[in-house]
């Protein structure tokens, strides 16, 4: 009789038969054979990282089992164990200190270039710019793994064509152009590759960069003459994470020098990925020649989870946090919260918090309709009790910042689109935020008419409830009133 891994490659040649050959090469060429167990009826297999096991479990796993229970009849179960070699997580963990962290990029530095030219540029060090994070610090969140990113129809294209970058940086895809509306996993899905990258070339350079901060630390590097040093900064590095790019929005020669650091990298086949709100061709305020740049490799989007997806992300996030809710609850808080994962992960976040502090009672279907009707419930994003000023103000700027407009512009008359849907968008806040008056939101933009006023805040009102964009776009300011 055979040993029992004898029949493996056969196995493997049944899956091969039936998937494409990039998806064989992709998921199963580098899984191996274990052992059976429990009389036959479980088989174990290895892969080589928790990608790879969460992908097939969540993509293949009956094609699997099928293919599997054609020479092992018996087995019910498969089981992944993934290989720790690969696996073990380096120089991302937060117990190792930025020393720590550091020691194999000097190395690597100086064995490559003795000379260390980038050294006498370096800014961060020189200087004592603390506005550009030093060379050993890349800025990842130790949260945003691959591991926890669960895989559903809604991302999976995104998620293979960061795998294909993590395999072969800067060969195929460069950039990436990642975009989706808030809450959807973008941050996630680019600092999980930072992480993956790490893992697999501990001595890379990698720096996950917000653009509002590349934004702000050029604007600092000009005041204080250091250019060069910015300049050198951003192009010595493998793998550039620019998260949140329509904040470049309007800011021209912040685009310039992006445009040098990008055209740099990218010639010197270093890997960029970028993502934003929106398509490259929806970016206002941003010049062509950088647009064009944006849509020169692969655009990707994630769109909003299914029904089916949240329940997936939702039972994902339920088992690492060990939340004792029923299949049933599980399905009412996808049913209710189908905007985007954020906001699932909000839902739980509360119900932890219920479970937490009133510690010998049943978490009951009361409990979860209390959290659930008060989470769909518009929420102010600020209050303008104290400081009522203040809070136009902000709302004027980040408004302006969204679109890429001068505040002179929305005070303006100009009627073009973008000014006066920003200037609509303007006065919405101020009525529904703010709570003001219409003659006195008339008041703030040049004494218009109360009834113009009216208006404007009635039809944005009717487009957040009925324009899937605006309601993103609205969502998005919200995000930024809060975070300002
Ligand atoms: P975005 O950058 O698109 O606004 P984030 O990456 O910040 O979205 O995601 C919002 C929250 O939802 C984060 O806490 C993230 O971990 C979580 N999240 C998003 N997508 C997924 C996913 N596919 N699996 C698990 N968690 C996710
Ligand atoms: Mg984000």
């Amino acid at each position: 009789m055979p040993a029992t891994e004898d029949y493996w490659p056969l196995v493997l040649e049944n899956i091969r038969g039936s998937l494409k050959d990039s998806a064989y090469k992709a998921w199963f060429s580098r899984v191996e054979f274990v052992k059976t167990s429990n009389h036959g009826r479980k088989i174990v297999l290895s892969v080589p990282n928790s990608f790879s096991k969460k992908y097939i479990e969540s993509k293949y796993k009956q094609g699997l089992l099928d293919s599997i229970n054609k020479y092992y009849p018996q087995v019910i179960h498969v089981d992944f164990s993934v290989d720790q070699a690969e696996e073990e997580p380096v120089y991302t963990q937060q117990t190792l200190t930025p020393q720590e962290i550091s020691k194999p990029q000097r190395q690597e530095k100086t064995q490559k270039s003795p000379k260390d030219t980038f050294k006498s540029f370096d800014v961060s060090q020189d200087v004592g710019a603390s506005y550009l994070p030093k060379k050993n610090i890349n800025n990842l969140n130790p949260k945003y793994t691959f591991e926890k990113f669960v895989v559903t129809d809604n991302n999976e294209f995104a998620a293979n064509v960061a795998k294909a970058v993590i395999d072969q940086p800067g060969q195929i895809y460069n950039p990436v152009f990642l975009h989706s509306g808030v809450g959807l996993g973008k941050t996630h899905l680019i600092q999980a590759i930072g992480h993956k990258m790490l893992e697999n070339n501990p001595s890379y350079n990698i720096k996950y960069i917000p653009m509002e901060t590349f934004v702000s630390q050029f604007q600092i590097a000009v005041r204080k003459g250091e250019m060069q040093g910015f300049k050198n900064y951003y192009r010595t590095i493998d793998l550039l994470l620019i998260d949140d790019v329509q904040f470049i929005s309007g800011k021209e020669s912040t685009q310039n020098e992006f445009f040098h650091t990008f055209n740099s990298l990218i010639q010197a086949n270093k890997q960029i990925i970028l993502t934003s709100d929106r398509h490259p061709s929806e970016l206002n305020g941003v010049a062509d020649r950088l647009i064009s740049r944006f849509n020169s490799g692969v655009t990707v989007d994630i769109s909003k989870p299914d029904l089916e997806s949240r329940v997936a992300i939702l039972n994902d996030k339920i088992e690492r946090m060990q939340l004792p809710l029923s299949d049933t609850q599980v399905q009412s808080i996808a049913i209710k919260m189908d905007t985007n994962v954020r906001e699932l992960e909000g839902v739980l976040n509360k119900v932890c918090a219920k479970i937490k502090f009133t510690p010998g009672k049943n978490f009951s279907d009361e409990d979860l309709d209390g959290i659930l009707t008060s989470a769909v419930k518009p929420n102010p994003a600020f209050s303008l009790a104290k400081n009522p000023a203040a809070a136009t103000e902000r709302i004027m700027h980040a408004v302006c910042r969204y679109f890429g407009l001068d505040k002179a512009d929305v005070l303006g008359v100009s009627r073009q689109r973008d000014i006066s849907t920003a200037r609509q968008v303007i006065m919405w806040f101020y009525k529904y935020d703010l709570d003001l008056s219409y003659p006195a939101i008339g008041r703030l933009f040049g004494n218009r008419d109360h009834t113009t006023v009216m208006h404007a805040a009635n039809k944005i009102s009717k487009l957040y409830k009925t324009d899937e964009k605006m309601k993103e776009k609205l969502d998005i300011i919200r995000t930024m009133l809060v975070k300002a």
